[in-house]
């Protein structure tokens, strides 16, 4: 009973896999799925023998069935698997040709042949090594002599059990469907391989960026990538003279937050910030941790229409309450912002937005600072 909602649960999630091609799956239960089902129809072609009353043949197909659901998965499981694909290719051939010259070529046996080689390209998917894609080919080469010399054969020799032309209709119609079904499922299989495969290399991609244009501990751009997409919009800006706004923004008595509620409760807070900065920027905009608890926004609008984000931001991170075990902890922001200006260069900018934020840092902090006070030099601060 265990073993059997087992297999529906391994079914359930095989053909989910299918449709969506986002899972993979291990080798083994698409081996044991494909024997399953070779397996049923050599009991169908046994009980189509049995009722053309060629019971050599028929005997023939119980045997195959016998060996693939015996002897195949036990291969499967001890990892023989070129022994289990290899033998079920000569099967193939084995058997065409018998009951071709056994009951002659318009009963459509050869059909298995062309389903043969479509599987035949599946090898490259589950043995290992570099010649993995010529065996298929010699397979593929294979089967296409042993079509035409049993063609040939047939030609010149009588069926040994001729049959009824209606049974030999019938069995055309059998064969053309039982094989076509296999060319479609080898295909759809096969499909599905690659997009799994694609799938996972997607993920992967996804990971390998995120680890190198963001910061682990905030999900932000870290400094690096962020120079890059400061010198792109450089470029844009001299090409297209559309101007941005660069806000560089820190925690206020950060230190104390790490040192009253412990530094894990410090990184929550951190994190919690970078994502009401996030929430709240453009879609445009780009958002890095610039180190510590410092963080730099490249937006992509004037300093005007720019400063209302920001002091959303100033706000939304005012009114947040982090929940700790320590306590609840409140924290505040401040902001130095500067606007793109055709001829600074990106350190220029930064340093500008530096030299405001320091100032609002020493003048009460939790603010915006655009623009200095009449007189005011940040060299002599
Ligand atoms: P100010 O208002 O002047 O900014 O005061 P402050 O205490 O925030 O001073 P400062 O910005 O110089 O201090 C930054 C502190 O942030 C020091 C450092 O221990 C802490 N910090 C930097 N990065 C991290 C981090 O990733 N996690 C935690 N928990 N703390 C960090
Ligand atoms: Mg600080
Ligand atoms: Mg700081």
């Amino acid at each position: 009973m265990v073993e059997k909602n087992k297999l529906s649960d391994n079914f359930k999630h095989y053909v989910n896999a299918l449709m969506t091609g986002n899972s993979y799956f291990s080798g083994e239960l698409i081996y044991k799925y494909s024997l399953y089902i070779l397996g049923f129809i050599h009991v169908i072609l046994s009980v189509v023998m049995l009722i053309c009353q060629s019971y050599k043949l028929m005997i023939a197909n119980i045997a195959v069935c016998i060996v693939i659901y015996t002897v195949a998965p036990k291969l499967v499981k001890k990892g023989q698997l070129l022994s289990v694909l290899l033998g079920g290719i000569f099967e193939v051939i084995a058997m065409v040709t018998a009951t071709i010259l056994t009951i002659g070529w318009d009963a459509g046996f050869q059909c298995y042949l062309f389903a043969a080689i479509t599987g035949s390209f599946y090898f490259p998917f589950i043995i290992k090594g570099s010649k993995r894609n010529i065996l298929s080919l010699v397979l593929s080469i294979l089967m296409i002599v042993v079509f035409f010399l049993n063609y040939i054969l047939s030609s010149m020799l009588n069926p040994f059990e001729p049959l009824s032309d209606v049974l030999m209709h019938v069995l055309f119609v059998v064969n053309s469907i039982l094989a076509l079904a296999l060319m479609v499922g080898f295909s759809f299989l096969f499909v599905w391989e690659l997009l799994s495969k694609q799938r996972i290399l997607e993920l992967q991609n996804e990971q390998l960026d995120e680890l190198a244009h963001k910061d682990p501990l905030t999900h932000l751009y870290n400094r690096r990538s962020m120079n890059i997409k400061m010198d792109e919009r450089m470029l844009e800006l001299k090409k297209t003279g559309r101007r941005f706004t660069l806000v560089l923004g820190d925690i206020d008595d950060f230190k104390h937050v790490n040192d009253t509620f412990g530094h894990d409760v410090g990184d929550l807070v951190l994190t919690t910030v970078a994502e009401i900065i996030s929430r709240n920027v453009g879609s445009q905009d780009v958002v890095c941790r610039w180190g510590g608890e410092e963080i730099l926004i490249m937006m992509n609008e004037s300093l005007e229409s720019g400063l209302l984000t920001v002091e959303k931001i100033r706000k939304a991170v005012e009114d947040n309450v982090c929940e700790s075990e320590n306590g609840d902890v409140r924290v505040t922001m401040t902001f130095g912002a500067t606007e793109s200006i055709p001829g600074f260069t990106i350190e220029h900018l930064i340093q500008q937005s530096d030299d405001k934020l320091y100032y609002g840092k020493r003048n009460g902090k939790n603010q915006i600072v655009s623009k200095f006070p009449e007189g005011y030099d940040p060299k002599n601060a």
